[in-house]
């Protein structure tokens, strides 16, 4: 995984502008001297010397400073990994049924199995979608849903074959830790034996939902029944162990303090400084409609900005801070980009459904690729399509 790193920071220092190194610098030396309070200065003079901040320096970030402070901050620490340029991947989105014996009270998807609204694709159906795809027109399959009552791990390994035989060039992301774990009880095997199992049917990568929000009684609030956070972390370090890189995730908005959010992304950077093995790290908002939450008003979208910002400069070991544009929209999703944000997500050729049941701006997550390079350019950034591991595959800066 190292070489990787490094092979693409190579690629990436080559392609960086010099005079953006330059313009960089004079944000950070403006930041420290101008009128800010002395405890934001000494926050900010700790990012410019790449020094890790601190969960009271976040949470003073998140009380005191304002939009503009933390987002030119992010946006130096962005700069510096990865220059101008905005990753992205060619996916799709499979999610095989939304039947799920959880009931999270978040949760705008699952459905009980005789409810009209549910699906259980079998696996020749999934199998006549994917055909229907041009092999270059994707590098990932994405694979997550509910944690369906009586699919067995059978299922789920043929449908990993299925994929691979169809698709032999493509990386499989699937199956949240919240997925392992339903497998694991169902078919009374252990996680590791369940991820050695899924890895030898084709497994590569892991998606990172179902971390929701780590703080033990908020969580047990929320979605009592699902994987508890300590579990959920396991389930990731014993993917890494077996050489299996993950995402990461939370979700925000609702309940949470921001002592809460600077929790959730404290655990998740101890577990990263002991096995190196997430990817990315998305941050999820929480959307009001078709869920029992009872929550009547979401985050204004300078809270989104905000939140984008301090994951950034809190995140200092999870390498890519990524947008899922389908649930705050396209033209919001570009503007994220200025605020710590490297990774605009994938051209997801499907009707996903998880966060258009919960509201998300674009109701049809369809996007083609030469869309996505117009949407990264019109935004001043250079398009850099990846694989699923971060591997580039190609610059677009004509
Ligand atoms: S959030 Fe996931 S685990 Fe919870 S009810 Fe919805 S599909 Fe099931």
């Amino acid at each position: 995984m190292f070489r990787k790193f490094r092979t693409n920071f190579e690629m990436i220092s080559n392609d960086t502008n010099n005079s953006l190194n330059i313009e960089t610098q004079l944000i950070a030396s403006l930041l420290v001297k101008s009128s800010v309070s002395k405890q934001l200065q000494t926050i900010a003079e700790k990012i410019l010397h790449n020094e890790r901040i601190s969960c009271d320096d976040a949470l003073v970030l998140y009380e005191k400073a304002d939009l503009n402070f933390v987002g030119m901050l992010a946006n130096y620490v962005k700069t510096q990994k990865f220059g101008n340029q905005v990753f992205f991947n060619k996916n799709i989105h499979i999610e095989p049924s939304n039947v799920c014996v959880h009931k999270c009270k978040f949760c705008s998807y699952y459905r009980e199995k005789d409810d009209r609204e549910s699906w259980e694709y079998s696996i020749d159906e999934i199998a006549a979608k994917l055909k229907t795809i041009p092999a270059d027109a994707l590098t990932e399959v994405h694979i997550v849903g509910g944690c369906h009552p009586s699919r067995t791990i059978a299922y789920y390994c043929d449908l990993l074959r299925l994929v691979k035989q169809i698709l032999p060039h493509v990386y499989i992301k699937a199956f949240t830790a919240v997925e392992i774990e339903y497998m694991a009880k169902l078919n009374s095997m252990t996680i590791c034996e369940v991820l050695t199992k899924l890895k030898e049917s084709g497994l590569d990568a892991m998606p990172g939902g179902g971390a929701e929000i780590f703080d033990e009684k908020l969580r047990e609030e929320i979605c009592p029944s699902k994987t508890k956070s300590n579990d959920w972390l396991a389930i990731h370090k014993q993917a890494h162990q077996l050489g299996i890189e993950t995402n990461a995730t939370i979700l925000y908005g609702h309940k949470e303090t921001f002592a809460h959010r600077i929790d959730h992304l404290n655990r998740l950077r101890t577990l990263q400084d002991e096995t190196h093995g997430f990817n990315a790290f998305i941050p999820l908002k929480y959307k009001k409609e078709n869920n029992v939450l009872g929550i009547e008003r979401e985050l204004p979208w300078t809270e989104d900005l905000k939140n984008f910002s301090i994951t950034r400069l809190f995140l200092d070991n999870i390498p890519h801070l990524k947008v899922y544009w389908p649930m705050l929209g396209k033209d919001f999703s570009q503007i994220t980009l200025d605020y710590g944000v490297d990774d605009f997500d994938g051209t997801i050729n499907d009707s996903t459904k998880i966060y258009s049941m919960a509201g998300s701006v674009e109701k049809t997550p369809i996007i083609t690729q030469d869309e996505m390079i117009t949407l990264i350019k019109d935004s001043g950034k250079t398009p850099v399509e990846r694989d699923t591991l971060y591997n580039i595959i190609a610059i677009h800066n004509k």
